[in-house]
């Protein structure tokens, strides 16, 4: 790999609006940086949020368009379905997008935004195996049993009640 001072002392955009001419006068880029959380506070729905978010970003001229290659990776908070606790998880991400090199300006926030979307789950879980939290008394039951007596599941057990 041919060593390209312009890459080292690029300074990355804090919103990650390249100019595409810093990208086509040095045939491509390739840089790094660690970005502001508040870039992605409504990406999720709350209290699911990404707290910290890397982006490694390579281009190459391909033409009449720009191709950029991202790797996307950081931390996200998200509260599990079942127990409704808050744990912290990684994400790790890529995403290969193109762009007219005649435009102006280079929005890769946005593809960076894109990607993260998609990785908001329909259904969270703090692990595949969570036991959840008990219908009787609310107890987490993935921190041990609770007291309450299991319910029973007879039809008879519903009429009973009706009937009183
Ligand atoms: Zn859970
Ligand atoms: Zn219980």
């Amino acid at each position: 790999m041919v060593e390209n001072t312009f890459y080292q002392n690029y300074e990355v955009p804090e919103d990650l609006r390249f100019r595409t001419q810093d990208i086509l006068r040095n045939g491509g880029l390739n840089c790094s940086a660690k970005l502001e959380p508040k870039y992605f506070e409504n990406i999720f729905t709350p209290p699911n949020r990404i707290t910290q978010v890397h982006v490694n970003l390579e281009f190459w001229p391909t033409g009449k368009e720009i191709t950029v290659r991202g790797h996307v990776w950081g931390k996200r908070t998200v509260r599990c379905d079942r127990c409704l606790k808050e744990t912290q998880q990684d994400f790790d991400e890529t995403f290969l997008e193109t762009a007219s090199a005649k435009a102006e300006i280079i929005d890769i926030m946005l593809f960076v935004r894109q990607t993260l979307a998609l990785t908001e789950d329909i259904q969270f879980l703090c692990s595949p195996d969570c036991k959840g939290l008990c219908a009787q008394c609310g107890k987490n039951l993935n921190d041990g049993p609770c007291e309450c007596k299991p319910e029973i599941l007879s039809p008879f057990a519903a009429l009973k009640g009706k009937f009183k």
